[in-house]
């Protein structure tokens, strides 16, 4: 795996002021292009969210997931954070399995199926998602400890492997499309959406 920064640039948002670089990851499937969006002053303890790419939720709207609504609350939460804070983007769309086989996976919902059920009758991985680069990322910017922003354990365990981490949660209001949605995620993937 190579790893390589853009220059730095501003990036005022409806949220607040950030400071936004690019990061280019290149491995043996691929080359990956991240973004990395942070406030001006990074002191000790950054809040930090992880967010995969969701074209759909974070683009379009979409209510199927609450990834757009997640996405927004941590640019906020970041955006007011003391300590400061990070947003990592990966580029790493429908947990790992790209967009196409996304909308077939989503077509096999529209039949009953759930997110998980839908992703094993297409031969896909559960979570197919890798974080290596987020250690880069840190490693990069000299961050020894975060708060991390998430309700996913396992993000969690794959993240304190590079980084000393805090966990603090985001907690979404589910809607009549992504109630079920937010269970499987609970009860099938172990999210922690009661806090
Ligand atoms: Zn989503």
């Amino acid at each position: 795996m190579k790893v390589e920064f853009s220059n730095k640039a501003k990036l005022p948002t409806r949220f607040g002021n950030f400071i936004i670089q690019g990061v280019r990851e290149e491995t043996q499937n691929g080359v990956f292009e991240h973004l990395v969006i942070f406030s001006n002053e990074l002191l000790e303890t950054p809040l930090v969210r992880v967010h995969s790419e969701c074209l759909t939720g974070d683009v379009f709207g979409s209510l199927k997931c609450d990834c757009g609504g997640e996405l927004a609350l941590a640019m906020e939460q970041i955006a007011q954070s003391k300590q400061g804070g990070m947003l990592i983007y990966l580029r790493q769309e429908g947990r790992g399995i790209g967009l196409f086989n996304k909308v077939n996976a989503y077509a096999l919902q529209d039949q009953g199926y759930d997110t998980i059920e839908a992703n094993r009758a297409l031969g896909l991985a559960d979570d197919a998602r890798n974080y290596d680069v987020v250690g880069e990322i840190f490693k990069h910017f000299g961050i020894k400890k975060i708060q991390l922003l998430t309700n996913n354990p396992h993000k969690i365990k794959w993240i304190e492997k590079y980084v000393d981490l805090e966990r603090s949660s985001i907690i979404i209001e589910s809607n009549c499309h992504n109630a079920h949605y937010l269970q499987v995620k609970k009860d099938k993937m172990g999210h922690l959406l009661e806090e």
